[in-house]
């Protein structure tokens, strides 16, 4: 029988390797679930840690369906669900899972006045569910002192509880634009971890109102944050780290996720700058970096100004998607010392092929092609042609193709490149307007070299197998794949 220390590693393997299933319960609130929903499963999802989903329709759960998850988290204020969902719902926290209350659901199914959508009022009362105050450990009231909040405005969170699992490590403070909300009657068993001073000048208590804070029901956990009115105020720094590691928490009564409160950054990612200049383009060319945000950090400089400087301490890729034939000799020089330095990255998309056509080190050794703007040495001019239905295949087993499907897109051709015989080819269509190869991997021995000839406007750019490809072939040349 294996010794406890190896078990435990054991255990902490087999953690690791199961993200910690959790359901989101939304599809009705008077707040903006349609964007706060999308935005927490993000949250949650990018950590790595849950494995999430989500219903909009809670009135159909049973206790079978919640089996399956290890918490639940309420981004919902609306109609009642009902007694088999509702007994379903109190079951499963009372079995020793997890519950986690968000902003609006502070005040569902209490003796408040159910509002719509945009805090429009109904008219319509529901019959309080009593349980749900004993497991979300406060409600609002429309008696005196009546629960609400002054105008959202900018405030310090403070921590007065840093030895739980939750605020440990997360500092004293932090700040938020967010309502704050005032007068919620609370049960005595919840445990407080953070408060804020609500200011009498604008509207608040003058008092100091918990804001966040831990129920225990049965064996069950509860973690209930009233922060998090918007998108914006969940982008705070702080509420993400409290909401992530409260759902953790409620979920497996441990927390491993990082205590931090800076704005996300993927450290350690591919550092890649895109040089654009000398050829217009759509700005969907943006829009494509934007989906790559988690897995690498993308700046954008127009040419020549990159060159002025040595570029090799500050990034790690270059992307191209300019067309220029001129540089000082200094500029070309510190471009080739960054292409020269091992472990760098280059990836030329689309009409950079026609970057530095009398340079022959340029496009003989890096690119591997060459656009010809003029007929030269016996070959006729490149040719191009606008809109032209694509099939693209294929043609190798390169890491740069993973999860690259056959295409079929409309894009510009290019015909009439010379392209060295010593690539290796990615792609090809058979389309008559074009060369055959669209893509390929250059011999380079120094930097790890891509050239891919698609990608002339949105149609590419927002072709989620365009995107995979230029993805893949920035990640590889960054010599992350
Ligand atoms: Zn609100
Ligand atoms: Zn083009």
């Amino acid at each position: 029988m294996p010794s406890a220390p190896i078990l435990a590693i054991f255990a902490a393997a087999v953690l690791q390797a199961a993200p910690i299933p959790v359901l989101i319960i939304s599809g009705q609130n008077n707040h903006d679930w349609r964007t706060t929903t999308p935005h927490l499963r993000h949250l949650l999802a990018n950590t790595g840690k849950f494995d999430v989903r989500v219903t909009e329709e809670p009135g159909s759960l049973t206790p079978n369906a919640l089996a399956k998850y290890q918490a639940l988290i309420l981004d919902y204020n609306g109609p009642r669900w009902g007694p088999t969902t509702e007994r379903a719902v109190a079951g499963f926290v009372e079995s020793g899972k997890g519950l986690v209350v968000v902003h609006g659901a502070s005040y569902a199914f209490g003796d408040m006045e159910i509002l719509a959508d945009k805090h429009v009022r109904t008219g319509v009362h529901q019959p309080i569910w009593p349980q749900y105050r004993q497991m979300t450990g406060a409600w609002w009231s429309d008696q005196d002192p009546k629960s609400g909040h002054a105008p959202r405005h900018i405030y310090q969170v403070r921590l007065t509880n840093r030895e739980h699992p939750i605020t440990a490590g997360l500092g004293p403070s932090f700040q938020v634009t967010d309502e704050l909300y005032h007068n919620l009657r609370t049960n005595p068993n919840i445990q407080v971890l953070a408060t804020a001073h609500d200011d009498p000048s604008i509207g608040g208590t003058g008092h100091d109102e918990p804001l966040i804070w831990t129920v225990a029901y049965g064996k069950g956990r509860v973690f209930h944050t009233a922060l998090g009115h918007d998108v914006a105020a969940m982008m705070e720094p702080g509420f993400i780290a409290t909401f992530l590691r409260g759902t953790e928490w409620a979920a497996s009564a441990s927390v491993t996720i990082q205590a931090k409160l800076e704005p996300e950054s993927p450290k350690g990612a591919p550092r890649v700058l895109v040089v654009t200049g000398g050829h217009d383009h759509e700005t969907t060319f943006y829009s494509m970096f934007e989906r790559f945000a988690a897995d690498m950090r993308v700046n954008v400089n127009p040419h020549p100004i990159p060159y002025n400087r040595d570029l090799r301490k500050d990034y790690d890729v270059l992307v191209l998607y300019d067309t220029i034939q001129n540089l000082t000799d200094q500029q070309r020089a510190n471009l080739r010392n960054f292409i020269e330095t091992p472990g760098k990255g280059l990836v030329a998309l689309h009409h950079s092929i026609a970057d530095f056509v009398d340079w022959p080190w340029w496009y003989e050794e890096v690119i591997g092609g060459r656009y010809l703007l003029k007929p030269d040495g016996g070959q006729p001019a490149s040719t191009y042609k606008h809109d032209e239905e694509l099939r693209v295949l294929p043609v190798s087993k390169h890491p740069i193709l993973k999860g690259v499907p056959p295409m079929h897109l409309w894009d510009e051709t290019y015909k009439s490149m010379w392209i060295s015989p010593k690539v290796e080819v990615l792609l090809r269509t058979d389309n008559p307007t074009s060369d055959g190869p669209v893509a390929w991997v250059s011999p380079y021995d120094k930097a790890r070299v891509v050239f891919i000839q698609l990608g002339h406007d949105h149609t590419a750019h927002q072709y989620p197998p365009y995107q995979q490809l230029v993805r893949n072939a920035i990640l590889w040349a960054a010599g992350t794949k």
